[in-house]
């Protein structure tokens, strides 16, 4: 029996029949578990026209009121954070570890924006020129909408929708087909914490689903998360029809470790980083850089960490990986190690060969460690989204900054060094969004934004904290002027000057 999973339409499942659908799996065991409808235009048109109806009184409904209903949705949340864990890594495959610490981390989103009456403050001048205040509003810009990836099914949308609804908005979302139904329990949540119907809505589906949302002339804007090339065709698209757009895209994150690094440390925080989430994180390491002469004693490190990884499926409670999200990303990650070793690099850790504590019909692939990679192969260049680790020997600091600049992605760059003034230069130099010094998965905490540079974000805003809402208001400045009634004529043509 598979779950049939459905839209989430003006506060309730859409009862429609669908023509499309799609097949959810448990990666561990590579058996569909559940069948999800692909909405059409015009599902998405139902979604977004009950949206724009609550948009209308949502607005004007008071900040206190939409204060307490994020309050509310807070509270459900963090009680019942682990059934949404469970749900992320039942249709991912995260260990429930890795699950609630997403969710944890969606939870602070949350939390901010519980502050939006604080976040949306305006400013005012008083007597700017004689009799005459001005001052500064933010006001929501109606309907918009999300579109993200499937490797945090409950974390991207709590960066979008809270902050979005806070700030007086209806939200549609459109999550990954390949993991859904997390984005169905949150849902309900808002709702039961007294959310009005359409002001929060689920679209499932594909990129038809995607491309109506863009198209739609109601839709104000769009919140992407997802790989480049789609975050490109999503922001040339929208902004074409006069959308805000926010694309954020893939990543091939650098570590760059200098000779003086506590090398313990160094190698924990470079598993721990490139191999959490099977290496299905935007800002997982992807790429350690090892200054001379610090390779070969770091490898033998991370090589003897590597190796010692339990992979297994979330229901075990002893495992630190669990699998890939497909059965062709996983053999597509497993590409890049053949293509790799006849470039010429080493396969230190090959993780075709790690020991599998699961069914062997799940997606699995063990954690491989990739060493004397060059910036020539294939397995440097693209982004691999998976378990593997390529190590890059350089020579020096200046070559290890040319390299990571040098890359088309710029999310996160992270250094490890005992040396402060090294520190200081890369954080100053390096052509990323956001940047670890001595910490490998730079992530923002929620106060500030999260965004990368380059390939990895289209747009000029991040993610929540300010720019999230800046994002989701357009702002007005309003100059008001209350003189006393007056018996003469006033008509004057020249530039309004201040006195
Ligand atoms: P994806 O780009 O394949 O899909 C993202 C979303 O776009 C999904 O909802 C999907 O249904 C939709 N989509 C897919 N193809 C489309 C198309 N041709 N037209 C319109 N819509 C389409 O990404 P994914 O595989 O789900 O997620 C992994 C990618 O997301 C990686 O590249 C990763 O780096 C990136 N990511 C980036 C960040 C970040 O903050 N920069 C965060 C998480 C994930």
């Amino acid at each position: 029996m598979t779950r049939h999973i459905t839209h989430w339409i003006d506060g309730k499942p859409w009862t429609g029949s669908s023509d499309r659908a799609g097949e959810v799996f448990d990666p561990a065991t590579g058996r569909a578990t559940g069948t999800v409808d692909f909405a059409d235009g015009a599902v998405v048109d139902q979604a977004v026209r009950a949206a724009a109806q609550a948009a209308a009184t949502w607005r004007t409904t008071s900040v206190a009121r939409r204060t307490q209903v994020l309050f509310g949705f807070r509270q459900r949340l963090a009680e019942r954070l682990s059934e949404v864990a469970a749900l992320v890594s039942a249709e991912h495959g995260k260990v429930l570890a890795d699950a609630e610490g997403e969710v944890r981390r969606g939870l602070e989103i949350v939390e901010l924006a519980c502050g939006i009456g604080q976040l949306t403050k305006g400013e005012l001048s008083e007597e700017v020129s004689r009799g005459i205040d001005t001052f500064s509003i933010r006001q929501p810009l109606g309907v918009v909408a999300g579109i993200t990836p499937f490797n945090f099914p409950a974390m991207v949308p709590l960066w979008m929708f809270p902050l979005a609804v806070a700030c007086g908005n209806a939200f549609v979302l459109k999550p990954s087909e390949k993991d859904p139904s997390a984005s169905l329990l949150l849902a309900e949540l808002f709702a039961d914490a007294g959310l009005p119907d359409g002001v929060f809505s689920v679209v499932h589906g594909d990129a038809v689903a995607v491309d109506a949302l863009l198209a739609h002339p109601t839709v104000q804007a769009v919140s992407f998360v997802g790989s480049t090339a789609v975050a490109r065709h999503v922001y040339e698209t929208a902004t074409a029809s006069g959308k805000r757009v926010q694309a954020l895209g893939g990543a091939k994150n650098h570590l760059v470790v200098l000779p003086d690094a506590d090398l313990d440390r160094t190698a924990d925080a470079c598993v721990s980083a490139g191999f959490g989430s099977a290496g299905e994180r935007c800002m997982a390491i992807s790429v350690v850089v090892a200054v001379d002469p610090v390779g070969d004693a770091l490898v033998e490190r991370i090589a003897e960490r590597t190796g010692e990884l339990r992979v297994g499926p979330a229901t075990d409670p002893q495992a630190d990986m669990g699998p890939l999200i497909t059965r062709a990303h996983r053999d597509r990650v497993a590409g890049y190690l053949d293509a790799a070793a006849a470039d010429g690099a080493t396969v230190a850790v090959d993780g075709r060969r790690h020991e599998i504590h699961g069914e062997d019909s799940g997606f699995w692939l063990g954690p491989s460690l990739l060493d004397r990679v060059t910036p020539a192969m294939s397995a440097y260049r693209d982004e691999i989204f998976g378990p593997v680790l390529s190590v890059v020997r350089v020579e020096s600091f200046e070559a290890a900054l040319a390299l990571v600049n040098a890359s088309p992605y710029g999310n996160g760059a992270a250094i490890f060094t005992d040396d402060g003034r090294a520190a200081r230069r890369f954080q100053r130099e390096v052509e990323a969004g956001m940047v670890g010094v001595n910490v490998p998965i730079p992530v923002p905490v929620a106060p500030f934004s999260f965004g990368g540079w380059k390939a990895s974000l289209f747009g000029d805003l991040g993610m929540y904290g300010p720019d999230g809402v800046r994002f989701y208001t357009r702002a007005k400045v309003i100059t008001a002027h209350w003189p006393e009634p007056t018996s003469g004529r006033g008509v004057e043509l020249g530039f309004p000057t201040n006195s």
